[in-house]
């Protein structure tokens, strides 16, 4: 199959209104240049230094998502530009966002990354740090960024039943969140779960946004 057909067999596989981003880390320029020609615009980097060489040669309409660990001191070369940032992990990083963002003179969408995985390394907030960071969100205190909701990454596993379970636990809190019904997080709408091995599974779960790499691209 190629890469544009792999492409249209993952969108006709997502409901309507789930949002495809098409993970091109470690993929070339040109296969991004192929997908957006087959009419993909939201895509999806989780290194900086991979991401600002690859804006800067293709086309400007692109949507480009952070969607790996984020250092401090790299949020600049990425503010003039980056669509969603997904993985906001701290509330430090939060406002080093929020700072270059209004250097900008623009807002950075962002979500905030919740540890649901049994995994160590993975980086995020416990539900619970969430939810009290989320609850008292202000934009007094983080003018640059608008809070559009949650991602979590599963364990990486072959259990179904674990991975499930761990998407129901961000499911919830994403409710929950909601639930709050604050006016501060009135763009709070993106529940961010799901890569090629468990994207049905996160879409079952309530998933509206999902990261797809190697099932459009190829193995990395
Ligand atoms: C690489 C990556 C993906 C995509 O993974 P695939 O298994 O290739 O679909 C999704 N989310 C994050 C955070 C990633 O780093």
């Amino acid at each position: 199959m190629t890469l544009e057909e792999r492409l249209q067999q993952v969108k006709s596989s997502l409901p309507d209104y789930v949002t495809l981003v098409a993970v091109s880390k470690t993929h070339p320029a040109e296969a991004i240049l192929s997908a957006y020609r087959a009419g993909q615009l939201d895509f999806g980097e989780n290194r900086v230094q991979e991401l600002v060489p690859k804006q800067d040669e293709l086309p400007k309409d692109i949507r480009w998502h952070l969607i790996g660990h984020l250092q401090q001191n790299k949020v600049k070369q990425i503010a003039p530009f980056v669509y969603l940032i997904h993985s906001v992990d701290s509330e430090d990083l939060l406002k080093v966002i929020s700072k270059e963002a209004l250097k900008n003179n623009r807002k950075i969408n962002c979500l905030i990354q919740v540890h649901i995985a049994q995994e160590e390394h993975k980086f995020g907030f416990t539900s619970e740090a969430a939810f009290e960071l989320l609850s008292r969100f202000s934009e007094d205190l983080y003018p640059g960024v608008i809070i559009q909701g949650l991602m979590g990454m599963a364990t990486f596993s072959d259990d179904q039943s674990l991975i499930q379970s761990e998407f129901k636990i961000l499911k919830s809190l994403f409710d929950r969140i909601q639930g709050l019904n604050l006016p501060e997080l009135i763009d709070f709408k993106v529940l961010s779960m799901g890569m090629s091995g468990d994207a049905q599974l996160a879409i079952a779960q309530g998933s509206t946004m999902v990261r797809i790499g190697s099932a459009i691209f190829g193995s990395r």
